[in-house]
């Protein structure tokens, strides 16, 4: 298995004289996946949504509706209103955050989007506790390593300091997190990303998300800003069952810790189709009430219609997320056979985690040359993500994880790809011993 290193040497050069041109830095969906959904996007939605006295709820015209009985409400599709989403959009996407559909927010195409409105209202008006706006405070953030880029840029943006906690294979080291939260008052929130993480591909036990919810913490407006963005996102199945924060954080007297955010960006279109929230009743209302400061309507109800017309029901979608995985799983297999076979199982060059869902492996190289290993694979024409893009501050004490993304290139590029990855890193660690 090990190559020597002068053979290594001779392949580096080899790849140098003719580089390629491959990118695994991007955790996209692939196009084949898109094209499953695509018909969406044109599926014609009539004016209103109609509501019956059952909850069950259909889309029709206004002269349709006029002849029906057993009618609740109805909701025009085409004018503002319904700032907090349709209900059978709230229906659809209520089982995905394990909630009733009074307890979902559902908002425009994008997660992030919708908990940086979250955090907006929090700064302006501290959490509905009666808190001090966030603004006011010099507060900090708890954010579990490896963690998501974007997550840690927000924090960045808004003047927070990040505060590193590792992360296990079951979720955050909780030791660490309940010590933290105890003893220090500014300390807000922290982000947790309980199914398949980006980028370990982790799940969170039931203990962790009950520690979570349950733990003392030293502020009482503090806040989990649940990042769920890939809870149906298995390669294998069934899914995991975890267990939901919000019931956790009910059940453990702390109704309001915990917001869900979750998204269809990687079910159907990114960047066309529904986020959501789910949290408390209080913690709903108050938020809205920040939030229609904001804007009139922030979510798009043609696309909330379109998507309840396309799933018609949360099972339906679940087998939507089957036919991904097909697509999803050849490329996360050949990742990880291309790492046994070129880097051994002994942990002699690097270790890493083996997801049964979302969209990232993580690689931890024995030596500390994690930034070393994406200059020269940049150099051979193999894009990898940033070294460090993981971490707060994009600093890693360890200089030695990597964030694969497997999803979007063809599964001949990936294994191309992740060849020429693998002989890096043992070019390199041989180079450093
Ligand atoms: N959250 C996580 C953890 C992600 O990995 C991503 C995309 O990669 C997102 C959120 C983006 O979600 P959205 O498109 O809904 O903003």
């Amino acid at each position: 298995m090990t190559t020597g290193f002068e053979t290594l040497e001779k392949q580096i050069a080899q790849l140098e004289a003719k580089p390629l041109n491959l990118n695994l830095t991007r955790g996209l969906p692939a196009q084949n996946q898109i094209d499953l959904v695509k018909t969406l996007r044109s599926i014609e939605i009539p004016d209103l949504e109609v509501v019956f006295e059952d909850g069950s709820t259909r889309f029709m015209s206004k002269e349709e509706a006029n002849r029906e009985s057993g009618i609740k409400s109805k909701s025009d599709i085409y004018n503002y209103g319904v700032p907090t989403g349709l209900i059978s959009a709230k229906q659809l996407m209520a089982p995905l955050l394990k909630l009733p559909p009074e307890q979902v927010f559902v908002g425009g195409p994008s997660s992030l989007f919708l908990a940086g409105h979250v955090f907006e209202v929090f700064t302006h008006r501290g959490t509905f506790e009666g808190d001090t706006p966030w603004k006011e405070v010099k507060g900090k953030w708890l954010c579990p390593v490896a963690g998501y880029d974007r997550h840690h840029d927000r924090l960045e943006l808004m003047g927070i300091e990040m505060i590193p906690v590792p992360m296990t294979e079951t979720g955050p080291d909780m030791d660490i997190v309940e010590k933290l939260v105890a003893e220090d008052e500014t300390i807000l929130g922290m982000w947790a990303i309980p199914t398949f993480s980006n980028p370990t591909g982790d799940t969170y036990s039931d203990e962790v998300v009950n520690r979570l919810c349950s733990m003392k913490t030293a502020y009482k407006g503090f806040r989990i800003f649940v990042d769920d963005a890939y809870c149906v996102h298995g390669i294998d199945f069934p899914l995991p069952q975890t267990k939901s924060f919000v019931q956790a954080a009910k059940e453990a007297g702390n109704p309001d810790r915990a917001i869900v955010f979750i998204s269809t960006s990687k079910i159907s279109i990114p960047g066309a189709g529904l986020s959501a929230f789910g949290t408390s009743l209080d913690n709903i209302k108050f938020i809205q009430a920040g939030i229609s400061l904001m804007g009139i309507a922030i979510g798009d109800k043609i696309t909330q219609a379109q998507h309840v017309s396309f799933y018609k029901n949360t099972e339906n979608l679940i087998e939507h997320m089957k036919a991904l995985a097909d697509i999803i799983k050849p490329k996360r297999d050949i990742t990880l056979k291309v790492m046994e076979e070129e880097l051994g199982l002994d942990g002699e060059f690097a270790t890493w985690t083996s997801p049964s869902g979302g969209y990232f492996i993580s690689v931890y190289t024995k030596a500390p040359i994690a930034k070393e290993v994406v200059a020269l694979s940049k150099k051979l024409g193999v894009a990898l993500t940033g070294a460090g893009a993981a971490f707060p501050y994009k600093k890693d004490p360890n200089n030695n994880h990597l964030r694969i993304s497997f999803t979007y290139p063809p599964e001949e590029d990936v294994k191309k790809a992740m060849e020429v990855v693998c002989t890096v890193i043992k070019y390199l660690t041989l180079k450093q011993n």
